[in-house]
């Protein structure tokens, strides 16, 4: 059973709505990054991604950097790199898929065990220009990862209440883990037993709620940015019948606002106790 979540947001990169949400404005936006700290029962403190780090665009060479920066990080929010985070240490820590915002401060922290998607040795064995189409910089990764295992190797369950099949990660069903890789390759999202009742921690499958509760879809250009764009209309469509099926059931995502601010209305309906938020 989960005792606790944190949100973290680490900081946030500006994009275009219009791209990310049909009517969607076309100014430039303040997109948050989360992270998502847990306190399990028994197993200890979880943390799943680490957003950019502190040294993510240094540690880019030349090209990537160039184009990563204009793409997604104005000049000024290179600043914002300086994260808050992280200064304890976890049991844990979980990758959800292999975006620089989700894994760029995976070197900055101290973890003791890993979990990630077994895709990431399909990326690695990609040609340069394919990982980088894909959003994957190799470089940001450690040389080798110790005391790793991938999210597979778990049991394989049924998600009743979700018709879904799922990783149980820990056998107890508190954290089970559900590919869902339209966004990108490997991404996984989480299905939580909290003690006051499921969340479900939906990651990057949308960058907006409203993708799910109102069928506001992204963009057909984001086809250049995700990993496969139909599969990413499948996985919000499966979001959109869990959420019409149980409108109570919090669905969170990890750049979106609206999804944070009903988690944390969720949380006080329920004490208050289970959900705490952090920011610098
Ligand atoms: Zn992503």
């Amino acid at each position: 059973m989960i005792r606790h979540i944190n949100i973290i947001k680490t900081g946030s990169a500006r994009q275009r709505p219009f791209l990310t949400m049909a009517g969607g404005s076309f100014q430039k936006k303040e997109y948050p990054i989360y992270c998502i700290e847990l306190e399990h029962e028994t197993k200890g403190k979880i943390l799943i991604d680490t957003g950019y780090g502190t040294h993510f665009l240094s540690r880019l060479k030349k090209l990537p950097q160039t184009v990563y920066g204009k793409l997604f990080i104005e000049k000024e929010q290179k600043k914002m790199e300086k994260q808050m985070l992280l200064n304890s240490d976890y049991d844990w820590l979980f990758l959800s898929h292999f975006h620089p915002d989700h894994l760029g401060g995976v070197c900055e922290v101290n973890y003791r065990q890993l979990k990630l998607s077994a895709a990431i040795e399909q990326l690695k064995k990609q040609p340069r220009v394919m990982q980088l189409r894909q959003g994957f910089f190799r470089e940001l990764l450690p040389q080798s990862f110790e005391q790793m295992n991938y999210f597979e190797a778990a049991p394989l369950i049924e998600l009743f209440e979700l018709k879904l099949n799922a990783h149980d990660l820990f056998g107890d069903q508190s954290i089970c883990a559900i590919n869902m890789p339209g966004h990108a390759l490997g991404q996984f999202i989480f299905y939580l037993q909290t003690i006051q009742g499921p969340v479900l921690l939906a990651i990057d499958v949308a960058w907006h709620l409203e993708s799910i509760t109102e069928g506001r879809l992204p963009n057909r250009l984001t086809k250049v940015i995700v990993h496969d764009f139909a599969q990413m209309k499948q996985d919000i469509t499966c979001l959109a019948q869990i959420h019409e099926q149980q409108p109570e059931l919090p669905i969170f995502l990890s750049h979106c606002e609206t999804s944070l601010t009903q988690l944390l209305e969720w949380n006080q309906k329920r004490g208050g106790a289970i959900v705490g938020y952090q920011e610098n």
